[in-house]
């Protein structure tokens, strides 16, 4: 009787120690209430966040899509960020950003399209802007419905100048010349554009080509200087990319890569912290 109490005991506890699944991490709807600083913690791909705020869905400049995510909730940092480039969308009369995905309430795995996004740190804008005027906001429905634009011709590399034009390349020039953005993921097609267009400029040093992203940008920012528990990404390689590394993205090689079957990715092993972080 004794021993059966004990091992009941130690399935329990067992369980307690059990790494947290995606699906812990999506159940959540609420951040953390913390009074202190917020933290992000691990890495990119593996980390969570304590005392995310969340992004208010309407700002001069932006809209958030697809509310039904709930993944507007970020480190702070990214919603200084949000917010300064939609005022820069207003003074320089860009049109409206539309932001897609930044976090889920704590952060963690998402049971769906990221590997990333993870710490609060991440943020991904669409291409495609709507009309400056959206004083006319954009409802809940437009807003689950309107379709991220790709910029790419149909099947193929060449950008598609219906859905590309010299705003997209102002807006990224205006993220990556931020101090706090780390770098910027696009497609290769759009790193190739940006290079053509702008030879020779640091800041397309920050723009790194990266698989899919032709129907919006992914913006990482540094780890805040407070946070202690933030993993950085390695740094980005020296020069502005615009080299061979570049024109590898346009090869058989990376062809045949695209379409190789992909090992599922392994569920990463989270920060002890970020446990707690769950339990709060
Ligand atoms: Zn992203």
């Amino acid at each position: 009787m004794r021993l059966s109490f004990f091992f009941i005991l130690l399935i329990i506890s067992s369980e307690c120690l059990a790494s947290t699944s995606a699906k812990d991490w999506a159940k959540v709807t609420q951040p953390t209430k913390t009074t202190g600083l917020s933290q992000s913690i691990g890495t990119y791909t593996s980390g969570c966040l304590r005392g995310a705020a969340a992004l208010p869905v309407t700002g001069n400049g932006y809209q958030v899509m697809r509310l039904s995510r709930t993944r507007f909730y970020g480190h702070p940092d990214l919603l200084s960020f949000i917010k300064k480039m939609g005022n820069a969308a207003t003074q320089q009369h860009w049109g409206t950003l539309l932001i897609g995905d930044l976090g889920q309430p704590r952060g963690g795995p998402t049971l769906t399209g990221h590997r990333s996004h993870q710490t609060g740190l991440d943020v991904d804008i669409w291409f495609r802007l709507a009309p400056e005027a959206t004083g006319s906001q954009l409802s809940i429905e437009d807003r689950e419905t309107w379709a991220a634009t790709s910029v790419l011709a149909e099947k193929s590399d060449a950008i598609n100048r219906k859905h590309w034009s010299p705003i997209n390349e102002h807006i990224l020039e205006a993220a990556a010349n931020l101090s706090e953005v780390d770098r910027i993921f696009v497609n290769a097609s759009v790193k190739r554009q940006l290079c053509t267009d702008n030879s020779g400029q640091s800041w397309l040093r920050k723009i790194r080509p990266w698989y899919g992203h032709d129907d919006h940008f992914h913006v990482r920012l540094k780890c805040p200087a407070d946070n202690p528990e933030c993993r950085i990404q390695d740094a980005v390689p020296k020069g502005n990319g615009c080299d061979a590394s570049l024109a590898w993205w346009f090869s058989a090689e990376a062809k045949a890569d695209l379409l190789a079957p992909k090992k599922p990715a392994t569920v990463p092993v989270l920060p002890a912290q970020c446990q707690v972080v769950l339990n709060e």
